[in-house]
């Protein structure tokens, strides 16, 4: 067996003689104490375990269930949970019928900047602002971002508009101030395997948006998001945002077949960002609407009131005028798939 779940009421003492069994047998325990339940991810050659020894576990009366999982991701399959995961961030839903659109600049760059970003996107239908304040740029010499300050402000416009908050973290020992001031903590392409800071989220009560690695295939991004349901944090969705290919025509590829493929083999929300996706902006809207159609739980898209001036991914952003045009684009094809937005 890979993992045993534990029926709610499971005592320390009741997980304690798991542990003893499992070190019996030369295995390790994963203890994951989630908000409902206690979840023990079994680590090492659980082949030996007989058919018998895996029936007295299921005896016991404090263990629900135990179960084989064949793929290397457990947590985060479909076999480990059949029902589509829903994450609630205050009143909205990510995964339920409803898509929802994740809009701002790239970057916090200013407070004036920003509040009128964010009153602009929340009138075109947005439920939420995602800006970066620790940037993750190419060049050390870019702008990196204003930090803690940046936070601030994003809050500011969180408490004027109502929008809820998705923002970056870029290193494990920002975790405390970021969860302070966001309502989902963004792990960026560049760090889908910094398995650290996986850790170190998984540890956070806070959904976890987890882009898509640069060069990442579809099976090592289930293994960054098993790295941080392992912790016990199973509010995780992923973030299609485009792969490296050979193509230099567009910034990225936007690897929509990921949207379904994810949907098949597990059951956390998927949102596509075709901004970072594509590059242009003016490719924006239609991928957004492919994105919508192929079954997006969410989009997560780049607005700037002035993207000539933006200090990062202007090429990529939307002014308002045409967010406004994309959202419009995007819901008669929700409706046509029976999903509202
Ligand atoms: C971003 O969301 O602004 C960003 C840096 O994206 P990615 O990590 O996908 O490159
Ligand atoms: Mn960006």
């Amino acid at each position: 067996m890979d993992i045993i779940v534990l029926r709610p009421d499971a005592t320390d003492d009741n997980i304690s003689v798991i542990v003893k069994k499992l070190d019996s047998w030369g295995l390790k325990a994963n203890i994951s104490k989630g908000t409902e339940r206690t979840i023990i991810g079994v680590i090492g050659d659980t082949s030996q375990v007989s058919e018998e020894e895996e029936d007295a576990l299921k005896a016991m009366e404090w263990v629900e269930n135990v179960l084989r999982i064949l793929k290397p991701y457990k947590l985060a399959s479909r076999e480990f949970k059949k029902t589509n995961t829903e994450i609630k961030v205050g009143n909205h839903v990510i995964g339920g019928n409803r898509i929802h659109v994740m809009a701002g600049p790239c970057a916090v760059e200013s407070r004036q900047g920003l509040l009128e970003i964010a009153r602009k996107v929340k009138e075109c239908g947005a439920t939420f602002l995602r800006a970066g304040a620790f940037k993750p740029r190419t060049s050390p010499y870019s702008f990196q971002g204003l930090g803690e300050e940046g936070l601030k402000y994003l809050a500011e416009a969180r408490q004027e508009t109502g929008l809820f908050i998705v923002t970056e973290i870029m290193d494990a020992r920002d975790i405390d101030v970021i969860v302070k001031y966001t309502d989902i903590i963004q792990i960026g392409a560049r760090n889908m395997q910094n398995f650290r800071l996986l850790l170190e989220v998984g540890s956070a009560k806070k959904p976890v948006l987890l882009k898509r690695g640069l060069s990442s295939t579809i099976k090592e991004w289930l293994m960054s998001a098993e790295y941080i349901m392992s912790r016990g944090n199973h509010e995780v969705m992923f973030c299609e945002r485009g792969i490296r290919t050979f193509e230099t025509a567009t910034r990225n590829t936007l690897d929509l077949s990921s949207v379904p493929l994810l949907k098949k083999l597990s059951h956390l929300p998927v949102v596509v960002d075709p901004s970072h996706g594509v590059g242009k902006w003016d490719l924006v809207t239609p991928m957004a609407m492919a994105a919508v159609a192929a079954g997006a739980d969410a989009l997560l898209i780049e607005v700037h009131t002035n993207p000539e001036e933006a200090l990062s991914d202007g090429e990529q952003s939307l002014r308002p005028d045409y967010f406004k045009k994309l959202m419009d684009s995007i819901k008669p094809i929700a409706k046509a798939i029976g999903r509202e937005i």
